[in-house]
């Protein structure tokens, strides 16, 4: 069995909890792991003074792959998102979120089955914003054909690999029709080479009521920046919360493995936070590593453990701990 090296990043606020037992539950699948273990965020300032070390982005280059926790960023002032500088430095063009109801668990609705895609490198995250005059600013958006291409070509080729039959592009072209047209444009264009995928697109404000309707409407939602990450979370509160919810950001030669979630601070440190968000996060690296079967003993895991309904965490109504919850699921996998 071959050995993978992967860079862990704890994060902050709920980071750490859940980061543990993300990985006591990888490790529990028996797939041969050296964890690079390191710091970004407030908590890398203390030791390497800065909140994206160089140590942290030459490690993941090199090993290719990351597991990481929420990162927080001050709201107003302060230091820039972390999360942003990592997926443009390391240049994760693809923000790739499924949102998948489970069984015994669903929330509003049953059998929902959403993958959001989500450009990951511009749009309004290049976080350009000037004081025009006094108590004005402007806040620069940035769309480019090369980006747009990028992530369409990403979402097709995804979609006729997984078996999806339909992808609708997320936009807001009657109203920023220069920008976000580029984006659509860019998105037919690339549909006219795969007959087989039918293309749609949507205002994203009438979206958002498709979706909290019946979400059944849609399959792949291929979304810029700002669009895809509010779409995201309007999806986990359809199948139960943002507890259920992963992520992967990829781009041409690395990975970085996250949960949708933030780093909660309204329960950090009490030991309650589900960490199934950050489990299927894994899940989702081991697929990416080609270890199929690790994955799949995750998956029927959790289902499951969903199924029992006996060791849920509070979020999903039960009133198991972190730790309880991953120590039931490893009994079970
Ligand atoms: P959040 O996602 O942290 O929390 C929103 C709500 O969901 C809270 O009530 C929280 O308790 C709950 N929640 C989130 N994850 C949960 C879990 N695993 N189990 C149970 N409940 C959970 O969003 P926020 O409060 O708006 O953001 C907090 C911080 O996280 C901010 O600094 C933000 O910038 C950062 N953030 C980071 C990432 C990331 O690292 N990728 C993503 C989103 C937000």
């Amino acid at each position: 069995m071959s050995s993978h090296e992967i860079v862990l990043l704890a994060g902050d606020g709920i980071g750490p909890e859940v980061a543990q037992a993300a990985r006591r539950v990888i490790e529990a699948t028996g797939v041969d792991i050296n964890w690079v273990e390191l710091s970004a965020g407030k908590n890398a300032v203390k030791i390497y003074g800065q909140t994206l070390p160089d140590e942290v982005l030459e490690a993941i280059r090199s090993c290719r792959v990351a597991l990481k926790g929420p990162l927080a960023t001050p709201i107003g002032t302060g230091f820039r998102s972390v999360n942003v500088s990592l997926r443009q430095e390391l240049e994760l063009f693809a923000n790739l979120r499924p949102v998948q109801s489970f069984p015994g668990l669903e929330g509003r609705y049953k059998d929902v089955d959403l993958v959001i895609i989500r450009e990951n490198t511009e749009g309004l995250y290049i976080g350009e914003e000037v004081q025009e005059s006094p108590g004005v600013i402007r806040a620069h958006k940035r769309v480019s054909l090369k980006a747009s291409q990028r992530i369409a070509e990403f979402a097709f080729n995804f979609a006729s690999a997984n078996q999806r039959k339909k992808i609708t592009v997320v936009h807001k072209a009657n109203i920023l029709k220069k920008s976000d047209g580029l984006f659509l444009d860019t998105a037919r264009n690339v549909s006219t080479g795969y007959s087989s995928i039918l293309c749609e697109d949507r205002i994203v404000d009438a979206l958002a009521m498709d979706l909290v309707l019946d979400p059944s409407r849609h399959d792949v939602l291929l979304c810029p920046n700002l669009y895809g990450d509010i779409i995201s979370d309007l999806a986990a509160g359809l199948i139960g919360g943002l507890g259920l919810v992963p992520g992967a950001n990829i781009g041409q030669d690395n990975a970085v493995f996250e949960a949708v979630h933030g780093s909660a601070p309204d329960i950090a440190g009490e030991g309650i936070a589900n960490p199934s968000a950050l489990i299927l996060a894994g899940e989702m690296m081991l697929r990416y590593l080609g270890e199929t079967a690790a994955a799949e003993k995750i998956r029927n895991g959790l289902i499951t453990l969903f199924k029992e309904g006996n060791t849920l965490t509070p979020d999903l109504g039960g009133s198991a701990s972190t730790i309880e919850f991953s120590e039931a699921l490893i009994k079970i996998m």
